[in-house]
C-alpha cells in the first residue's frame, strides 16, 4: 500500500499518492470521517445529489477546501450519468457546481483543464476514480469509472483528450486509481461480462453467470493501450466495501450512503 497513503490536516482525512505529491500536483481522496452530513450522520458526505442538506455538503466542502488549501468557489463538478463524456474547463465554466447543483457541468463524467489552481472535484461510492497528470505539460484530468465508463475507455478517452488538445505525450502522462470497489468484492453478471467482450481477461469467475470483475486491472490495460508506460501507473489497491469505516461504498451499504470526492489541481 506504498503508492498509496492516508493524510490528516484540520480533521480531515483523505488518501494521498506520494508520486503526484513529488510532482507539487495537489490531490485527494477524501475519507467519510468527521464531517456535518445527515444522511450519514456525522459523515464527510461531499455531494449534493444524494439527499444531503446543501449547507451541510457545503460545511464538509468548506472544511476540506481549507485543508488542501484552494478557493471553493473555483472547485469545478460534474453531474455523472456514468458515461464518457468529458469536458474541458476554461474560464467560462470553472467553478460550476462548486456551491449549487443547479449549475453543475450535465451529464459528464471526466473533467480536463490546464488552469491552475482550478480543483476538479468528482464523487464516488466505489467507482474508480482515475487521475490523470502531465508531467510535462499544463494538462490535468480526473474521471469516474464504473464498469460502464470503464468498459466505453473513459481513462483512455482523457489520455487521447490531454493529447489531441493539451500537446501531452502519453509518456510523460502519469496515472492514479483512487480507492474503490476491488476485484474481492465486485461480483457482476452476464450483463457486465456480455458488454465487456474486449475485458474477459479481467474477469475472475465464481458461480454460474456471474464474476469478479477488476476495473482496476480494466483501466489500466486501456491506459498501457494508449501509451502510459506501465511505471507511470500507481493503484492504491484500497477497496472501498472492505473498508467501508473509512469510504463510502455503495454496494456495503445497500446504496443509502454518502460520497466520497478526488479532487486535483495544480499550485
Ligand atoms: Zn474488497
Amino acid at each position: 500500500m506504498s503508492d498509496f497513503v492516508l493524510k490528516q490536516k484540520n480533521g480531515v482525512w483523505y488518501g494521498v499518492f506520494p508520486r503526484l505529491e513529488a510532482l507539487n500536483i495537489v490531490h485527494a481522496f477524501t475519507c467519510r470521517m468527521h464531517g456535518q452530513s445527515e444522511i450519514v450522520p456525522g459523515g464527510l458526505n461531499m455531494a449534493l445529489h444524494v439527499g444531503d442538506k446543501t449547507d451541510k455538503v457545503l460545511a464538509n466542502r468548506q472544511k476540506v477546501a481549507e485543508a488542501l488549501n484552494f478557493n471553493l468557489n473555483k472547485a469545478t463538478t460534474c453531474a455523472q450519468v456514468h458515461g464518457n463524456h468529458i469536458v474541458s474547463v476554461t474560464e467560462k465554466n470553472m467553478g460550476s457546481g462548486a456551491t449549487d447543483f443547479s449549475d453543475t457541468i450535465g451529464n459528464t463524467d471526466g473533467l480536463i483543464t490546464n488552469m491552475k489552481q482550478v480543483p476538479l472535484m468528482l464523487f464516488y461510492a466505489d467507482c474508480v476514480p482515475v487521475i490523470l497528470v502531465d508531467v510535462k505539460g499544463d494538462s490535468i484530468a480526473i474521471v469516474h469509472a464504473g464498469w460502464r465508463g470503464s468498459i466505453t475507455n473513459i481513462a483512455a478517452k482523457a489520455v487521447d483528450i490531454m493529447i489531441s488538445k493539451y500537446k501531452a505525450s502519453a509518456e510523460n502522462i502519469v496515472a492514479a486509481i483512487g480507492p474503490s470497489i476491488g476485484a474481492c468484492c465486485y461480483e457482476v453478471d452476464e450483463t457486465v461480462w456480455n458488454a465487456a467482450p474486449k475485458y474477459h481477461d479481467c474477469f475472475i469467475p465464481t458461480t454460474k453467470g456471474h464474476w469478479h470483475f477488476n476495473l482496476w486491472q480494466v483501466n489500466r490495460k486501456q491506459l498501457e493501450e494508449n501509451g502510459v508506460l506501465p511505471d507511470n501507473i500507481v493503484c492504491a489497491e484500497v477497496c472501498t466495501f472492505d473498508n467501508k469505516d473509512l469510504f463510502f461504498s455503495y454496494r456495503a451499504e445497500n446504496g443509502k450512503t454518502g460520497r466520497l470526492a478526488a479532487i486535483v489541481y495544480k499550485k
